[in-house]
């Protein structure tokens, strides 16, 4: 039988995934590492714990279980399996996870993607491994022409000029793309893609006069643009004399947005996870100077400033960022416009100021590493840098000075949401401007006065009281013995809320019963959601096999006692229509039932545990 999920989404893809693969796949993956690629996770217990990807939050409710094999987040309700995890967090359709999946993992999958699928559809989700399959290629190619002795010479004089050695090329998957019109274009045809998928991925521009097209990229060091899987899915050039512009990027594409990435993410995770910290610069080639000068933890913003979900990338791996934006006005100001969502991030940020206004690419190069350790050894707290820049502009020795440096602070301090971190900063304010603490902070309350507080934070606990018949179906699948008298004891049909009666029909009845890791992805997301609850959701409110016989024969008693409720009002009705209508003998015949469900319902339903 083929997965349900898959045969839904036939239509869309040309792939069927068997049941079996799907289980496969499964069982060569391991959730932690999976997640853990993405989230700092850390151990709890039984659990892996981490701040949920999916909502807004300070407090841990994001769960991982290893032995089920599933996330759970107790504040938003998501969760799943390892499938279901990439679905969320890449955005990805279920062959496009699976595939990745299974691609690391080491498992072939029949029926695969055709270069062409999807091409040209203008749908994104269609598009996806069209284009990166696009990208894969053109990538080869711009290293093929970087490594071809005559056409890819200028490039290589300008990576010796630039002294990066052969080893970071390979890394970063360099290349070269020539000054030809239209080689990569006509390549790429070559491999079976069409012109419109090109110019969809960025890579070639129409001609406005012939209806023909050019390559984007001309006479450019390529620099790819990876997710944090590492598959490509844009580039960066660069020119290699002082034409301009100096940099050209991908337009967006359905797999590329501007801001919503990090360049090299997926090559310094690892090391930023390992140290609690990450240097977030501009530009490629800061970047690319400091991971060959043995710094991994970096990333590049590709921009002037650092977006929301940029931010919310890098919470998810560090505790602590430096900034290394160039200390120049424009720098300070694109500094500034983050500030709001940089200081409320949960992260802790300093600004590392490199001499004389230098890039960390020319001071490494001109001053060495121990110029740059220096520098970073003498970081700023970013608010502190902040406020230092703002009321140097004041005379500070007249009152007014001091009131005027104090108004134009205060907006910036009273963003700050933490109430002991708002208070440090206004006590080093009112030292800054020789001011008393109490002004400082009778000001600043006024700023922040009557904005709500923080929500408390959501415990690892299901969100509502669980009813009866979620409490039988936990018991049931978090107890063998249970599961088998819930199986007994309990018709699908009873149960009201119809999520649960198609986990019950899924999970207890079904073929998958009784194993630790469920396969989720065929049901549905709100009862992916609602099982990786119960399954996430720990015993401990009964202890040992007495009150687990104890609780289980209450529920399945009080389930019996609704159902006979339900069937004596039931009879009631039938049998004052039967009398209405003077029919005696079925009269006769329902109150005869009416007794014999009275009789049952004085039946105690305990029964040993087999
Ligand atoms: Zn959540």
């Amino acid at each position: 039988m083929a997965c349900p999920w898959v045969e839904r989404h036939e239509k869309d893809t040309p792939t069927v995934i068997s049941e079996e693969a799907v289980a496969r796949v499964l069982a060569g993956t391991d959730i932690v590492q999976l997640v853990g690629r993405y989230l700092p996770l850390k151990p709890s217990g039984r659990y892996y714990k981490a701040l949920c990807p999916f909502h807004n939050e300070k407090t841990p409710s994001f769960i991982v279980n290893p032995e089920r094999q599933i996330f759970h987040c107790f504040g938003c309700g998501e969760g799943g399996d390892a499938i279901g995890f990439l679905m969320k967090q890449e955005r990805w359709s279920f062959p496009e996870a699976i595939r990745s999946l299974a691609d690391r993992a080491g498992i072939s999958l029949p029926a695969r993607l055709q270069p062409h699928t999807g091409g040209g559809t203008g749908q994104s989700e269609r598009a996806r491994p069209g284009l990166l399959e696009i990208h894969k290629s053109t990538a080869e190619f711009f290293l093929a022409q970087l490594r071809h002795p005559t056409i890819g010479a200028p490039a290589r004089a300008y990576l010796k000029g630039r002294a990066i050695p052969d080893s970071v090329v390979e890394q970063f998957g360099l290349g070269y793309a020539a000054t030809s019109w239209d080689g990569l274009l006509r390549h790429l045809v070559r491999r079976g893609f069409s012109k419109k998928q090109v110019e969809e991925a960025g890579l070639a521009l129409p001609r406005k006069e012939s209806g023909g097209a050019y390559d984007r990229f001309r006479n450019r060091l390529m620099i790819p643009i990876c997710d944090p899987t590492g598959q490509i899915i844009a580039f960066g050039g660069r020119v290699l004399d002082d034409a301009l512009p100096k940099y050209l990027n991908s337009p967006e594409t359905p797999l590329y947005r501007k801001g919503a990435h990090l360049f090299g993410l997926h090559l310094a995770a690892p090391a930023i996870r390992e140290r609690g910290s990450v240097l977030v610069v501009e530009g490629y080639f800061d970047l690319i100077a400091l991971h060959a000068h043995g710094m991994p933890h970096t990333v590049a913003v590709l921009g002037t400033a650092l977006t929301a979900q940029q931010i919310a990338l890098l919470r998810r791996h560090a505790t602590r960022a430096f900034l290394l934006f160039d200390p120049d006005p424009a720098g300070i100001a694109a500094a500034r416009r983050c500030v709001e969502s940089l200081l409320n991030s949960g992260l802790e940020w300093r600004v590392i100021l490199l001499p004389d206004g230098e890039d960390p690419d020319s001071c490494l190069r001109k001053r060495g590493p121990s110029a740059f350790a220096d520098a970073v050894a003498q970081s700023k707290d970013l608010m502190e840098f902040l406020l230092d820049r703002k009321v140097s502009g004041f005379d500070l020795t007249s009152p007014d000075g001091q009131a005027n440096a104090v108004n134009t602070v205060l907006p910036l301090l009273g963003a700050v949401e933490n109430e002991i971190t708002r208070q440090r900063y206004a006590e080093k304010l009112a030292r800054r401007v020789s001011l008393s603490n109490e002004a400082i902070v009778r000001e600043l309350n006024l700023q922040v006065r009557g904005r709500k507080r923080d929500a408390m934070p959501p415990s690892l606990q299901p969100r509502g009281l669980p009813s009866i018949e979620w409490k039988l179906i936990h018991l049931a699948l978090h107890h063998p013995g249970a599961a088998h008298r819930v199986r007994e004891g309990v018709r699908p049909e009873e149960l009201l809320d119809r999520t649960l009666r198609r986990i019950f029909q899924y999970a207890i009845l079904g073929p998958e019963a009784g194993r630790a890791a469920i396969p989720l992805a065929a049901m549905e997301p709100e009862a992916q959601r609602m099982l990786t609850e119960l399954l996430a959701t720990d015993l401990e409110e009964y202890e040992g096999e007495e009150a687990i016989e104890r609780a289980l024969t209450d529920y399945l008693t009080r389930l019996t006692l609704r159902r006979t409720r339900e069937q004596g009002e039931e009879l009631r009705r039938q049998i004052d229509a039967a009398e209405r209508a003077g029919d005696h003998a079925a009269v006769a015949q329902l109150q005869a039932q009416f007794l014999a469900l009275g009789r049952d319902r004085t039946r105690p339903h305990a029964r040993a545990v087999t």
